[in-house]
């Protein structure tokens, strides 16, 4: 059987303390990196994310801080690197949406989704990047979303952020590719979690009406995420880089 081993490398994934995040960080150590696990408020939900990982015989850590302020989202890179001994994998996960008729959105709704979601992409990954270049291998991941490729009202703010996420992959994909470091996208479509989420804020004919959209006929998990993230980190994927992979159970096909 064929298995991807990351034992030796070093994650960090952005926004990991729960949802998708924590799904990809518990993907990455299960196949043997150690991994940083970021958050900007909820400590207890990140050590749970930790002991999860520990109970289960990986490595994590925890890396504090809000990745769109420029000082914390270096020392979250630094600590990373410098507590786990080197950096091979960036997940820029960290979002977060206001959404809003773009009639009623204000500048600080726009200025605020903006900044941490692409802001946020933007500065781990160019402190990333130098340590990478160094080693002379990377993979950086960004969790975008099918709005940043086909738009949804209400979202303006969040889907200019997913379709800079995408853009922002592709030009760093060209600068680093001759280092052998890869930088490419998720688009993610409905995606179910635990604690809700974006799916669990719809009644049953607003659930009905979005699965019609879904040849699948489900939603999809953060663990199906998880896994096409595991992939494009891994060796395996040394070729693909400046992509973008939709998860989306065949609805923007
Ligand atoms: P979530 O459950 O709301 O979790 C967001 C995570 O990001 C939390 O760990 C949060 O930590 C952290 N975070 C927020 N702002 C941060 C900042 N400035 N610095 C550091 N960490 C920060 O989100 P999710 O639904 O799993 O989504 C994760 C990613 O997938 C997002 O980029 C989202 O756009 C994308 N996505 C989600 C879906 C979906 O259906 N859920 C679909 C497509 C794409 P704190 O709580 O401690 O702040």
């Amino acid at each position: 059987m064929y298995t991807i081993d990351l034992s030796g490398q070093v994650a960090l994934v952005t926004g990991s303390s729960r949802g998708i995040g924590a799904a990809i960080a518990k993907e990455l150590a299960a196949a043997g990196a150690s991994v940083g696990i970021n958050y900007r408020t909820n400590a207890n939900a990140a050590d749970q994310v930790i002991d999860e990982i520990r109970a289960a015989g990986g490595e994590a850590l925890r890396v504090p801080g809000d990745v769109s302020d420029e000082n914390s989202a270096d020392a979250v890179v630094k600590t990373t690197a410098d507590r786990l001994g080197r950096l091979d994998i960036l997940v820029n996960n960290a979002g977060i949406t206001r959404d809003r008729l773009v009639m009623r959105m204000n500048a600080e709704d726009w200025d605020e989704v903006l900044t941490v979601n692409l802001r946020g992409t933007f500065l781990p990954t160019r402190f990333a990047i130098p340590l990478m270049v160094r080693q002379r291998y990377g993979r950086i991941v960004n969790i975008s979303s099918v709005v940043g490729l086909s738009g949804n009202p209400g979202q303006a703010n969040y889907a200019a952020s997913k379709a800079g996420q995408i853009g922002l992959a592709k030009a760093i994909a060209r600068e680093v590719a001759s280092r052998n470091i890869t930088v490419n996208a998720v688009a993610p479509g409905f995606i179910e979690l635990d604690g809700g989420g974006m799916t669990g804020e719809l009644n049953d004919e607003q659930r009905g009406q979005v699965l019609s959209r879904v040849p699948a006929g489900r939603f999809g998990s953060a663990e199906e995420v998880a896994s096409a993230v595991l992939y494009l980190v891994s060796p395996a994927a040394s070729y693909i880089t400046g992509q973008t992979l939709t998860i989306d159970g065949g609805m923007t096909a």
